[in-house]
């Protein structure tokens, strides 16, 4: 009898009150279960929980901290035979926010590598602290199995140093670590990678401008399958308009509103991190709702729509400038997957640019990778729906596979 091969992957991604996972594995790609634990530490807490080929399980109980929301799903991972003790487990892949500009690559977890995430907890207040959870609860749950961390900046690490540094003080900027780090960095490897073999190159032959469209939003300029640039920056705050975040602004409006409008540090905070975007300007941050509400006429609907488009179309030039030549756009993430009027509102005056777009194939739906543009059109306009999940199992897999 031969030894089975572990090619099953966990991925977790540990937040501040929720922890969501998929188990893969990576011989097939296949999705054995997927779930998640909501609302940690609150009377309300949720876990829901579905394996493959399987009905939905949800259990609502209190589940007071990640310990616990851990243990939970390991335990339904075991009644399915997928416990975190059985054989076929290679690894568990954890989302890490904020890998500073160390960590350019996935990285098996040791001691070293956990102080260093804690080191750059100041940087990621947010999200550090959760995800630096979620690891040391996984440890010990099973202590022998390897951990990796796929970092959110990674990608982004190879930004030339002018893309990346602030003209502020360098002094300054380098006491405190302030430059653009760029996020959803695991969706632009993947997403710009699968843009290039939809047109059937190879990565290195292609530069592509990916626009990750979410209730988070960032673009970014990949040139021959390496990051130049991005649109978010020290934090998820910077550059496109958001479902809660503002995007770009005059930094002066943050001295405005503690001057003026006698607002802490801590509001301003708030505000722009949470009750700004398109939530801020018209009171939604789903997109389906706002088209909805712009058919029934409705004006402010319309110009957050027409704001979060000309941020849109601002980058989509930008890139365009810092490319030299674009082979092509591609849309992902719950907007840039779904939704046909963001993608037309966004290309639409583009020309000169080299896009266009077939509005047939722009009205398609579909969960498959797609060129919506004419054959024509100079740059190919796609939608390729990214999967943050299988990207970081796989980095984590092909660092611990034999
Ligand atoms: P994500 O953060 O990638 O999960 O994206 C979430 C966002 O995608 C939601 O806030 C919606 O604005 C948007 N979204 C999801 N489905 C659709 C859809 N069918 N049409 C338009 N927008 C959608």
């Amino acid at each position: 009898m031969t030894a089975t091969t572990a090619t099953r992957v966990l991925v977790l991604n540990s937040g501040s009150s929720s922890v969501k996972y998929q188990l893969l594995d990576m011989a097939d790609g296949a999705r054995l279960a997927v779930g998640l634990v909501e609302r940690i530490g609150e009377t309300s807490s949720r876990l829901a929980h579905t394996p493959a080929g399987g009905a939905r399980r949800e259990r609502e109980a209190p589940i007071a901290d990640h310990e616990a929301a851990l243990k939970a799903v390991a335990n339904e991972l075991a009644s399915d035979g997928l416990g975190l003790d059985s054989p076929g487990l290679a690894a568990i892949g954890h989302r890490v926010v904020h890998g500073g500009q160390k960590f350019t690559a996935p990285t098996v977890i040791d001691d070293a590598v956990l102080a260093e995430i804690e080191r750059l907890v100041p940087v990621a207040p947010l999200h550090n602290p959760a995800n630096l959870t979620g690891i040391k609860t996984a440890q010990t749950l099973n202590p022998d199995l390897p951990q990796v961390a796929v970092f959110d900046t990674a990608f982004h690490t190879t930004m030339p140093e002018h893309a990346a540094r602030y003209a502020i003080d360098t002094e300054t900027a380098d006491e405190h670590r302030v430059r653009r780090y760029g996020f959803h960095g695991t969706s632009h490897a993947y997403v710009s990678r699968k843009t290039a073999e939809l047109l059937d190159k190879d990565p290195s032959e292609v530069n592509v401008i990916v626009l990750h469209l979410g209730n988070g939003a960032s673009a970014s300029a990949v040139a021959g399958g390496r990051c130049v640039d991005t649109s978010m920056g020290l934090t998820p705050l910077e550059g496109l308009v958001m479902g809660t975040r503002s995007g770009d602004i005059d930094p002066a409006v943050i001295f405005h509103l503690s001057r003026v409008a006698g607002k802490s540090i801590d509001e301003i905070d708030t505000l722009l991190n949470k009750r700004s975007g398109l939530i801020g300007l018209c009171g939604d941050n789903d997109m389906r709702e706002i088209v909805r509400r712009i058919d029934e006429g409705d004006e402010r609907a319309k110009l957050a729509f027409d704001i979060y488009i000309h941020r849109l179309k601002k980058y989509i030039g930008a890139y365009s400038a810092v490319l030299g030549t674009v082979d092509a756009v591609a849309f992902t993430a719950g907007i840039g997957e779904n939704s046909a009027p963001v993608r037309e509102a966004a290309v639409t005056g583009l020309e000169e640019l080299g896009l266009a777009l077939d509005a047939e194939l722009n009205a398609v739906r579909s969960d498959q990778a797609r060129v919506i543009s004419p054959q024509y059109a100079r740059v190919a306009v796609a939608v390729v729906p990214t999967d943050e999940e299988l990207e970081i199992a796989a980095q984590a897999y092909a660092l611990v596979s034999p």
